[in-house]
């Protein structure tokens, strides 16, 4: 099943996707009770949305052996995690800014889980009863900054830094999925899930014994290989399998 969150007549709505049919829910596809309004509206009805406005998005870093090799690191002995602050997420199509402030904004094509319930100290094994679906993301860095500063919140913090979309797709085998990030038509990023060194079902678990995952919030699950820098008119595109393509222009 496909999920989406949309502008229509000026308000926030949530909906199922078949095709470019939208079956209008009554309220988020997070809460249990949600039924279809009887309303059908088309792709050219609304503007979507990133389709959860999550609490917090935890991010991974160093997921994929190749990455970390481009920046001369080594496999750290506990996934690294870091947050982006909600204010960084935005929908398909919208803008990413590129702040005065650096020098050099790269893309990073990520998968991102979304948390279906509330996940506080879960074992591995109970993983996959917490997510609620997939989507696209693009964990945008100042890269310039990140270096700068030491640690990544300004770097990876910047107002429009956090595009996830264009929707959840909640029937999915999330580890072997291509993940590609094309930058202008070109390919830039191009590998594959199974190439993570912390599978999902480790992250779920490792972060919910750190802090509580609350429905909607959204991990992104790392970067592979092939990072690089955007200018101003460029168009970047996160192509996950399975998934579909999520679509930015930088300003
Ligand atoms: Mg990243």
């Amino acid at each position: 099943m496909k999920y989406i969150r949309f502008i229509h007549e000026g308000a926030i709505r949530f909906g199922t996707l078949d095709g470019e049919k939208i079956t209008v829910l009554d309220r988020s596809f997070l809460e249990k009770e949600n039924l279809p309004t009887g309303q059908i509206l088309t792709f050219k009805d609304v503007q979507l949305l990133a389709p959860v406005h999550p609490s917090k998005v935890v991010c991974i870093g160093l997921n994929y052996a190749k990455h970390i090799a481009e920046f001369g690191g080594s496999k750290p002995e506990d996934p690294i995690i870091f947050i982006k602050p909600n204010t960084s997420v935005i929908g398909p199509e919208a803008e990413i800014i590129a702040p005065a402030m650096s020098q050099q904004v790269d893309h990073e094509a990520e998968l991102a889980v979304v948390i279906g319930k509330t996940a506080k100290d879960i074992s591995e094994d109970k993983a996959f009863d917490y997510i609620f679906g997939y989507t696209c993301g693009n964990d945008v860095t100042a890269r310039d900054l990140q270096r700068k500063d030491g640690q990544w919140t300004r770097g990876k913090g910047f107002d429009t830094f956090c595009p996830l979309g264009p929707w959840i797709v909640t029937d999915l085998d999330p580890n072997h999925l291509d993940v590609r990030a094309i930058l202008n038509g070109k390919v830039k990023q191009s590998s594959n899930t199974h190439y993570f060194l912390n599978p999902i079902t480790k992250l779920v678990s490792f972060i919910s014994q750190v802090m509580t995952l609350l429905p909607g919030d959204v991990i992104l699950t790392g970067t592979p290989e092939g990072v690089s820098p955007m200018k101003s008119g460029d168009e970047i595109v996160v192509q996950v399998e399975g998934i579909g393509e999520l679509r930015n222009r930088i300003r």
